[in-house]
Parts: structure tokens; C-alpha cells; sequence
């Protein structure tokens, strides 16, 4: 089977590319590297030891993207392609709005055109809102309070509507939590622009001495010890929630939501405690105020995806940050 990873040079669409691989399927990467680097699907060939056909298209514009499904009997596609800082989606809506829709509904143009009846879209918990915990696919969704929050709720809508209309068609809409993490070779992993608004990042990056402090969003909230509580998923284990999700639409059609998380929430200060114990290092923080638009507590309920998907996350907290580290060590300029 032959899978278009759209947004493939990222964070995510990278270590997807291996798994996929592994478990051998033939992947087309398409992406315009507006927030990845060539050098990351250099080093995930390097990961399999095998090049991956790579397009330097934005998926939006029909005439860039068209040419991958002329070129190649696409069976399916992994959707990737997004914006996804949430600060910069309120700064610049239309752009969030126009990039992320309009991937989504290019690549249905083309899945009706081109006869692909088969796409895994990247979601988030965010859809849930400040819903109680664990967030079950069940719960109504509450709106997002930020457009990147929405172009996701909206973008499950467009694909819930294609399929009403093709019911021979499968999509799978999977909801992330908190994926952090790197691959164990320490060759992919993330690499932001800028400074990090993400926790994972900025705990990395105050360890190797790139930047002085952590601040902690708050420790009034109602959790164990005050700090903010997510869901922390392994990147890799993420990446293998996407094999098992393409190989479960290949022999069904239809809709189908998983959350990908751990079903497990850990604070701020326990990540950063963890992080310290694994990798021997400090991590200077401060408390200050919280975040306009942070919740509480956050975390998966995971039933669904292990009893239909036969898919549960492996890793632990302290491989995550074991993992993070070794990548900021040894990859990150
Ligand atoms: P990422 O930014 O590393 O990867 C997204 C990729 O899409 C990038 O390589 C980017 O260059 C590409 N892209 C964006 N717009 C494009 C366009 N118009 N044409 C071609 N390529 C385009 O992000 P990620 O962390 O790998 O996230 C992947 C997906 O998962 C995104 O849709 C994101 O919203 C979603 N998601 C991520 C998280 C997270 O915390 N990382 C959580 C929930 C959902
Ligand atoms: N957080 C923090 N300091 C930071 C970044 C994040 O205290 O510099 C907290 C944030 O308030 C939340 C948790 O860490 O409780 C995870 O934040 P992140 O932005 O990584 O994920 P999200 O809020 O999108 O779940």
C-alpha cells in the first residue's frame, strides 16, 4: 500500500515515516517545509537505511499537489499539514484558518478525483475543550478557544460531512494529547523556531543552558500539586497509533476517532522532576502567573483505541524524557 504523508517532514509526519516503513509500507512525503527542515527526511532515510520520494509542494494549491496524485497510485494519505502554534493562530487567524482548511479540503478534492478512499487526520485534544476528565470520543466537543483549536473541530466536520457523502470512504480523525519525545537514535525529534511555547521544549532547552529559566504557568490549580496536568505521549508510540489506524481503514469504510494519549496526566513539576532524575541535570523554574487559555487537567480516556485500534502507548515519562534529551544533546545546533 502506498501512503501519501502529507506534512510529512515534521515532527510527527517523521517519525511516522519510519514506523509506516517498518511495517512496510511504501510512503510519498509531501510538504513545503514552512516549519521542518530537508535535513529531518535526510536523517529518517538515514533511520531506515532507504530514501523516501519527497515533493517540495503546498498542498493548498491544486497545482502544486496535483502532480503527486498524477504521478503516483496513491492508496491512502496521512494528514500532517497544519499549523499548530496556538498563540500565533490568534495573531493570525486567516492565515491558520486558510493553511489548515484549505490542506484538508484540497486533499479530499484530490481523494475524489484520484480514487483515494482512505485519509488518517491529525487531531487534538483541544477539540474537548475544557470537557471533564478523561476526554472520552464520545464527549461533546465544546468550542475551541483559539483558531487553531477550531480549524481542527472544523476540520473533523469537513471529513465527517465527505464521508456522509462517500460512505465508501474511510477517515480516521485521531486526537492527540501532548506528544514529546524524540526517536532512540537521537536523529529526529523536535526542533522549534524560535523560542518554545511548548513545555517539553523549553524544559530541554533551559537544561542545556540555551535559556535560563523555566516559568511555570501557575500553581493554583485544582491538581495535586497546583501545576497544570497533560496527557504526555511518546512521539513514537503516536507514530505507531497511525500504522494500526491505516492498516484498520484499508478493510473498513466509514468514520472513526480515536484519542492517541496514555491515559495517564502528569504535572508540570513532575515533569520537570523527571526530567531532572533521568538525564541528572537542573532545571531552573519560577512560578508565575497562569496562561490566558490553559485548563487544568487533561488526559485520555484510552478504552476505545485499545479495544478497536489494539493500540496503547509503551513508554513512560522518564523514556520520554531520557529520549528528548539524547536528541537535544546530540541533534539540536
Ligand atoms: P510540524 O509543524 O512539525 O509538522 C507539520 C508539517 O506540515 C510541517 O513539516 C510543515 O512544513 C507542513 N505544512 C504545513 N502547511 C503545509 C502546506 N500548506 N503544504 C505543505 N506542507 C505544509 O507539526 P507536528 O507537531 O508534526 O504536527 C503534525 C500535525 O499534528 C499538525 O496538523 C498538528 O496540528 C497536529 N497536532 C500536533 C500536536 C503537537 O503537539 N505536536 C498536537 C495535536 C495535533
Ligand atoms: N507550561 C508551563 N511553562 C511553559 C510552557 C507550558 O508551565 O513554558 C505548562 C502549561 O501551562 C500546561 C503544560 O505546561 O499546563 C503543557 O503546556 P504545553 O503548551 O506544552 O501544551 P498544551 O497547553 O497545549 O497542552
Amino acid at each position: 500500500m502506498k501512503v501519501l504523508v502529507a506534512g510529512g517532514a515534521g515532527y510527527i509526519g517523521t517519525h511516522t515515516c519510519v514506523e509506516l516503513i517498518q511495517a512496510g509500507y511504501e510512503v510519498i512525503i509531501a510538504d513545503n517545509l514552512c516549519n521542518s527542515k530537508m535535513d529531518a527526511v535526510y536523517r529518517t532515510e538515514q533511520i531506515i537505511g532507504q530514501k523516501i520520494p519527497f515533493y517540495l509542494v503546498n498542498i493548498s494549491v491544486k497545482s502544486e499537489i496535483e502532480p503527486v496524485f498524477m504521478e503516483n497510485k496513491i492508496d491512502g494519505i496521512i494528514h500532517f499539514a497544519g499549523l499548530k502554534a496556538v498563540g500565533e493562530s490568534v495573531e493570525q487567524p486567516i492565515e491558520y484558518y486558510q493553511n489548515n482548511l484549505n490542506c484538508t479540503l484540497m486533499l479530499c478534492e484530490m481523494m475524489k478525483k484520484y480514487n483515494v478512499k482512505k485519509m488518517v487526520f491529525s487531531s487534538s485534544a483541544t477539540v474537548y475543550g475544557d470537557n471533564e476528565v478523561p476526554f472520552t470520543e464520545d464527549m461533546p466537543l465544546l468550542p475551541a478557544t483559539n483558531p487553531y483549536g477550531e480549524s481542527k473541530v472544523i476540520g473533523e466536520r469537513i471529513l465527517q460531512d465527505f464521508i456522509v457523502a462517500h460512505p465508501d470512504y474511510a477517515v480516521s480523525l485521531l486526537r492527540y494529547f501532548n506528544p514529546i519525545g524524540a526517536h532512540e537514535s537521537g536523529l529526529i525529534g523536535e526542533d522549534p523556531e524560535g523560542i518554545p511555547s511548548n513545555l517539553m521544549p523549553y524544559i530541554s532547552q533551559v537544561a542545556s543552558g540555551k535559556l535560563s529559566k523555566l516559568k511555570i504557568f501557575g500553581n493554583d490549580y485544582p491538581t495535586s500539586d497546583g501545576t497544570g496536568v497533560r496527557d504526555y505521549i511518546h512521539v513514537v508510540d503516536l507514530a505507531k497509533g497511525h500504522v494500526k489506524a491505516i492498516e484498520q481503514l484499508e478493510k473498513n469504510a466509514g468514520v472513526y476517532i480515536y484519542n492517541l494519549g496514555t491515559g495517564r496526566g502528569t504535572s508540570v513539576l513532575e515533569l520537570v522532576t523527571t526530567f531532572e532524575k533521568v538525564n541528572q541535570v537542573k532545571v531552573p523554574y519560577q512560578i508565575v502567573g497562569r496562561r490566558a487559555g490553559d485548563i487544568a487537567e487533561c488526559y485520555a480516556g484510552v478504552e476505545k483505541a485499545k479495544n478497536e485500534l489494539c493500540w496503547a502507548a509503551e513508554k513512560n515519562v522518564e523514556d520520554m524524557c531520557r529520549d528528548t534529551w539524547r536528541w537535544q544533546c546530540y541533534s539540536i545546533k
